[in-house]
């Protein structure tokens, strides 16, 4: 049979699990769907190369359904290690959804919060255990886990986990796992740490690649203001919010600051309903943020890049990049919020001068320029306060220098010949205080 023609039926799933996905509304399976599968299911390795959006999770999350088939013994058989709390509960959704017509016992682990309720579930028995690295870490060293009984592990959102400084973790993690045991390792870019680490988890892999690396999803329309500092940037935010068709927008920032300053002025502006989730928010808010505006209840939801991983959110409208993201790969993660599900989508980038370096790296990484759109007339444009830009100035220079070492930075220079006479008159003022406090 031909991959693409495959329906649900043609992967052999079971019919419990056939239900489920009947419930689910899913006609027929995504094509990660049709290609993974049937590899894990053949017990295989399995490296998926695949964006959120995609369906990758029920991808990894039905072969293990498959193998557990149902609850057995007290200890855990598969274990799913994702980057964020936000991601681990997605992950459990579905995969509690897809296991509704069993008694495959699912439990989720993340921090920031007291680790008893989720001893005391591991404690009743569990098949499948969803975790962040460092919480799996933490329980197992409370002798709470058993590791043993693991016979299929999945990494998900490898890149991110790479980015976010969690390979001592899962190296650590892998030192406690049997060594003769299923993986699969999905990512949305290739990285030269992920592939590492696919070295490191899987073996002899079969890849499966659903877009090429990086790719951008037709249905978004990319457009990018070279906005010259933050004043103005806000004064154009303001300026595209009042246009009605944006009706469900994410903005989002590079720091929790930008994100909390951004909010407060639109709430101001009454530009709202407005939420803003980043990692310093409560669990609950940020679960109910994300809830409020999937119910579209809300118009415009501002976070960084961290907490978006894993939000599952489709039909936005517009996705706006108030800051252009630290990590190259996070563009293509924050528009692919929009434009999901063939919905067209708009995705607006502002960058600064200093940040227009880092979307250069980004139309490498696209492999195609993002168009530019005139400021309207009618937005102001502020004048770069002095801090602003020396700022920006300094951290051009460091990129220069970076690129080429013989670069003379001009800001440097200046600092340097501005600091040294200051810190002679600084001098000079600090003796002369000295004298005249000893002839008194
Ligand atoms: P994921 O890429 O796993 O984050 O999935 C993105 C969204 O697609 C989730 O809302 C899933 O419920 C949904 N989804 C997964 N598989 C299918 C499918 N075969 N048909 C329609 N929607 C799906």
């Amino acid at each position: 049979m031909v991959e693409e023609n495959l329906s649900f039926e043609d992967l052999k799933l079971s019919r419990q699990f056939l239900n489920a996905i009947d419930d689910l509304g899913y006609s027929e399976p995504s094509p990660i769907q049709k290609k993974a599968i049937p590899i894990s299911m053949a017990g295989h390795d399995l490296f998926g190369i695949a964006q959120t959006g995609t369906g990758k999770t029920a991808a990894f999350v039905l072969p293990i359904l498959m193998k557990l088939k149902f609850a057995q013994g007290e200890h855990a058989r598969a274990l799913i290690l994702a980057p964020t709390r936000e991601l681990v509960m997605q992950i459990e959704e579905s995969a509690k959804a897809l296991a509704k017509y069993t008694d495959l016992r699912i439990v989720c682990l993340y921090g920031g919060l007291g680790p008893k309720p989720q001893i005391e579930l591991i404690q009743a028995g569990v098949d499948i255990i969803v975790s962040t690295p460092q919480r799996f870490l933490d329980i197992y060293q409370k002798g709470i886990i058993h590791t043993k009984t693991i016979k299929t592990m999945v990494l998900d959102e490898a890149d991110k986990m790479m980015d976010m400084g969690f390979a001592g973790q899962i190296r650590s993690v892998l030192e406690i796992v049997p060594i003769k045991r299923q993986n699969m390792l999905f990512s949305a870019t290739m990285s030269d740490k992920v592939i590492t680490l696919t070295e490191e988890f899987l073996e002899f892999p079969e890849k499966v690649e659903i877009a090429p690396q990086a790719s951008v999803v037709d249905t978004i329309d990319q457009q990018l203001y070279e906005v010259p500092n933050f004043k103005t940037k806000i004064n154009l935010l303001e300026h595209l919010l009042n246009e009605p068709e944006f009706t469900r927008v994410i903005v989002f920032t590079k720091t929790r600051t930008n994100a909390d300053n951004v909010s407060k002025f639109l709430d101001r502006r009454g530009l709202g309903p407005i939420r803003v989730i980043h990692a310093n928010k409560g669990q609950n808010t940020r679960i109910n943020a994300m809830s409020e505006f999937k119910e579209g209840n809300v118009r415009v939801l501002v976070s960084t890049d961290v907490t978006a991983r894993g939000m599952d959110i489709s039909m936005v409208s517009h996705v706006i990049n108030f800051d252009v993201p630290i990590i190259t790969e996070d563009y293509v993660h924050r528009i692919g919020r929009t434009g999901r599900a063939n919905n067209a989508g708009i995705a607006i980038t502002f960058a600064n001068p200093l940040e227009l370096f880092a979307i250069a790296e980004i139309e490498k990484l696209i492999q195609t320029p993002i168009n530019r759109s005139e400021i309207p007339a009618r937005v102001i444009i502020e004048k770069t306060p002095f801090i602003e830009a020396q700022e920006m100035l300094r951290e051009i220079d460091n990129i220069k220098k970076r690129e080429d070492p013989d670069f003379k930075g001009a800001f440097h220079e200046k600092k340097n010949k501005y600091s040294a006479s200051s810190k002679t008159k600084d001098k000079k003022q600090r003796v002369k205080t000295k004298k005249s406090s000893r002839r008194k």
